[in-house]
């Protein structure tokens, strides 16, 4: 799947609605439709990269970028202390089921580890 059939390139260019919490010229993030924790947010870049198995040496300024958004989010939900999980699932063992790379964000609550 390229990005015109995508379901996160068509968040992230508006196409699609979504509750929006973060959002800067490559990177958007909005809360999950599901939410398994109080906050559940969805960290992604703007451009279409499929899995972590297709990163190339070029997309690490664009990977850390999801990471400084997810630090300052959990600063905007109040979790920063006492912490919060982030998660990126590659492929169906992992459960990967929209196939548009993103971090999970989750706060609001304790976790377990291992994660199941
Ligand atoms: P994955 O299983 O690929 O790691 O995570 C995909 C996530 O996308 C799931 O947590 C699912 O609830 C969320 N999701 C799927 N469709 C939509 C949607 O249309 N809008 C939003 N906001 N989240 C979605
Ligand atoms: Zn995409």
């Amino acid at each position: 799947m390229n990005g015109s059939d995508c379901l996160f390139c068509k968040i992230g260019s508006g196409e699609i609605e979504a509750n929006i919490v973060y959002e800067t010229d490559e990177v958007i993030a909005f809360r999950d439709i599901n939410p398994q924790a109080p906050t559940h947010a969805l960290i992604i870049p703007k451009r279409h990269i499929a899995t972590i198995n297709e990163l190339e040496e070029t997309d690490a300024e664009i990977v850390g970028k999801l990471f400084i958004a997810a630090g300052e989010i959990a600063g905007q939900e109040g979790f920063s202390e006492p912490g919060y999980r982030v998660t990126m699932n590659c492929n169906a063992a992992a459960g990967q089921t929209v196939f548009h790379i993103h971090l999970h964000l989750l706060g609001g609550r304790d976790f377990s580890w291992p994660p199941g």
